[in-house]
């Protein structure tokens, strides 16, 4: 473990990989995983709010942002971690920052990981992964959200001096986006 690691926050579109990559890039590593959204609907439940994660992007946004201060202080309590998270979560009112200020100036994050594949890769992924209830986007509109993520991600770069780290994460070429994940956590 690196001491000056501290926090890396993951993020990418639903079903791009990013949990699958970091877990394997992070395997070995003296470092604690977390998940952004599990925390999160932890203290969603424990309010009675929602019932599966999947349902709190539909949740208003005054309350999600009570849900986002509340998870950032806990994990800010933590040292040495891997936040797996979002640049921006789609909500029916549009696109919510992930990262906003009062999110990235609790978290404190030294890199920010995006990754990233083929819109078609994506959609293909979602449609065959059964175990979440994901948006069935289009491929123009996964390709909108993965533009807006690297924007955002520069954005949460300006706030807090993170250094911002593309990964791609194509079809069977896992073992590259793992490769390319490693120096971040060095
Ligand atoms: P979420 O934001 O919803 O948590 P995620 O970005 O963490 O999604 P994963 O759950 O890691 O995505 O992966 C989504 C699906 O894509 C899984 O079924 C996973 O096995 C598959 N997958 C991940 N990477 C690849 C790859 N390089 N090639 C093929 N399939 C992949
Ligand atoms: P995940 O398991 O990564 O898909 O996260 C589940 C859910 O948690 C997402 O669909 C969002 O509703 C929520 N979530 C995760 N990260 C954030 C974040 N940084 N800001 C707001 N909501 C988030
Ligand atoms: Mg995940």
């Amino acid at each position: 473990m690196n001491d000056k690691m501290g926090v890396v926050v993951v993020t990418g579109i639903p079903g791009v990989g990013k949990t699958t990559v970091m877990k394997r890039a992070a395997e070995g590593v003296d470092i604690q995983f977390v998940t952004f959204g599990t925390v999160m609907i932890d203290i969603a439940k424990e309010s009675g709010l929602v019932k599966d994660r999947d349902e709190m992007r539909e949740l208003s946004l005054e309350q999600q942002k009570e849900l986002q201060i509340q998870t950032a202080e806990k994990i800010a309590s933590m040292k040495n971690v891997i936040v797996d998270t979002h640049c921006t979560v789609k909500t029916p009112k549009g696109y919510m920052p992930g990262l906003p200020e009062w999110v990235v100036k609790r978290l404190k994050p030294t890199t920010i990981v995006v990754v990233e594949a083929d819109p078609e890769e994506i959609y293909t992924r979602r449609a065959k992964d059964d175990t979440r209830n994901r948006d069935l986007d289009s491929k123009e509109k996964i390709a909108e959200h993965q533009q807006i993520n690297r924007a955002a991600a520069m954005a949460y770069s300006a706030l807090s001096g993170a250094t911002v780290k593309i990964v791609s994460n194509h079809d069977d070429a896992i073992d590259e986006a793992v490769k390319e994940a490693i120096p971040v956590l060095r």
